[in-house]
């Protein structure tokens, strides 16, 4: 399940029953790594997303950035007493979830870079301009060695993980690369 999914135990004494309740909490980390508002960095890692209400069941903790954005992660409650099979079919779940929302993020970003980097290319030689470099995120122009210039590039770091997703002048129009 890699490290990207965390189980706990929650719960509270039932002011009905008088008995304890508690419930299994599973999550998965935050499939971003930047606030979508504001572009701030945000943690992936979250402490639990949930804790238990005074019946014993799960309640949301706020999960609301300065920005005033949601910075929601997936998470599941389960009854006290699932079996281990139930739990990591939930766990399973959300794993998929999750690896499906950094995909789904992915291509948004491949897709924008394509749609920047071809919108700098219809510019005049003269007028392109580069927005990054090889260390900042954007649009630049690789060297093609001693005085000769190379494809142009654009760049941005994946939804987790910092690694970098390139667009080359050469992929434009091939549409879903890599
Ligand atoms: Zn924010």
């Amino acid at each position: 399940m890699g490290d990207v999914i965390h189980e706990t135990r929650i719960g509270a004494v039932s002011p009905v029953s008088g008995e304890y309740v508690e419930s299994v909490l599973v999550w998965a980390d935050r499939p971003y790594s930047t606030c979508d508002r504001c572009g701030q960095p945000v943690p992936t890692v979250e402490s639990a997303p949930a804790i238990a209400n005074p019946l014993g069941s799960a309640m949301a903790v706020s999960q609301q950035h300065g920005c005033g954005e949601w910075l929601s992660v997936f998470w599941t409650e389960l009854p006290g007493d699932a079996t281990v099979e139930q739990i990591t079919q939930a766990k399973h779940d959300l794993l998929r979830r999750y690896r499906a929302a950094i995909e789904e993020r992915t291509e948004e970003i491949r897709a924008a870079l394509a749609a920047d980097l071809t919108e700098m290319l219809e510019l005049s030689p003269d007028e392109r301009y580069c927005t990054g470099s090889e260390v900042e995120p954007g649009i630049y122009q690789e060297s093609g060695g001693y005085l000769k210039a190379g494809p142009w590039v654009a760049w941005a770091y994946a939804p987790v993980g910092g690694d970098a997703i390139t667009v080359y002048e050469e992929d434009l129009g091939k549409g879903p690369a890599r």
